[in-house]
């Protein structure tokens, strides 16, 4: 059986930038009592705080389910984990295990080329910003850039590139202008720009390590995992992969693989008559 579940975010776990809903935070509390539970996304640590760890919270999650969740940020060039120090809980306790930032001249670099690209193209869309909303993010480990900011609507950001067209066009030119980097495109409005091999090939190579697993011994959920798409370096590795289009779809893969690992646990407990 898996030992690991490890998990994309957005329009895996949830839609684009928001908390999973309770369904998702139900099956994942199931999950944290058969396996180690991974999600690792290009979000900073604060969104893992918000879009999963607090709705696990709401939920009725314990400490000791805690110590099974692992949250690989920025792709997994960060790692931290739960220590609990009483049966409170408590946001404190989360601590980092491991760092990869990339240096102020990547940054500046990554940004600059970012910016040109998508001015070049008409797709600089600073004019569409929420108020104190940027285009632009540097994530320590990554710089990401989301064409309509990261508080607009979900449904404006489903609507900007839902073939991803804009972004290629994008990542084509960011190539020709630093081929240095990697540009992988992500969630609706995303390109993430990276150090070739900071991708989750590097969040999944640590995360063997930190949790002491084979590939063999890891189930990964993913919806870009076509080629150029954030989730295809793990297909690359050979790690199973499930494709998923939607959280709805990740709910019903995670229902049956509840059912078997809670049938088995059955049959292996002890008879209290015998
Ligand atoms: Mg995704």
């Amino acid at each position: 059986m898996k030992k690991v579940l490890a998990f994309d975010i957005d329009q895996t776990l949830n839609v684009a930038k928001t908390p999973i809903t309770d369904e998702i935070a139900d099956l994942l509390i199931r999950c944290l009592d058969h396996f180690e539970v991974a999600p690792i996304s290009g979000q900073k640590f604060d969104q893992f705080l918000i879009q999963i760890v607090n709705r696990l919270r709401d939920r009725g999650v314990t400490n000791k389910q805690l110590t099974h969740l692992h949250l690989f940020v920025a792709q997994g060039t960060q790692y931290y984990k739960y220590f609990p120090t009483s049966d409170m809980y408590d946001e404190n306790n989360w601590q980092q295990v491991y760092n990869y930032p990339l240096t102020p001249d990547q940054v500046l670099k990554i940004t600059k080329t970012l910016e040109q690209a998508a001015q070049e193209l008409g797709y600089w869309e600073a004019d569409k910003l929420a108020e104190g909303d940027q285009i632009i993010e540097n994530r320590l480990s990554q710089v990401t850039f989301s064409a309509l900011g990261q508080m607009a609507g979900t449904e404006a950001k489903y609507a900007w590139d839902p073939d991803t067209e804009k972004r290629k066009k994008i990542v084509a030119r960011c190539k020709e202008l630093a081929p240095e980097f990697d540009y992988e495109i992500g969630g609706t409005t995303s390109i993430n720009a990276i150090v070739p091999g900071m991708n989750k090939v590097f969040g999944m190579t640590h995360l063997l390590e930190e949790l002491a697993v084979q590939k063999e011994e890891i189930q990964y959920f993913g919806d870009m995992t076509q080629p150029g798409g954030n989730d295809y370096p793990v297909v690359e590795m050979g790690i199973d992969t499930i494709t998923v289009h939607d959280h709805h779809d990740t709910a019903f893969a995670l229902r049956g693989v509840l059912a078997i690992a809670e049938n088995l646990e059955t049959k292996e407990a002890p008879k209290a008559e015998e």
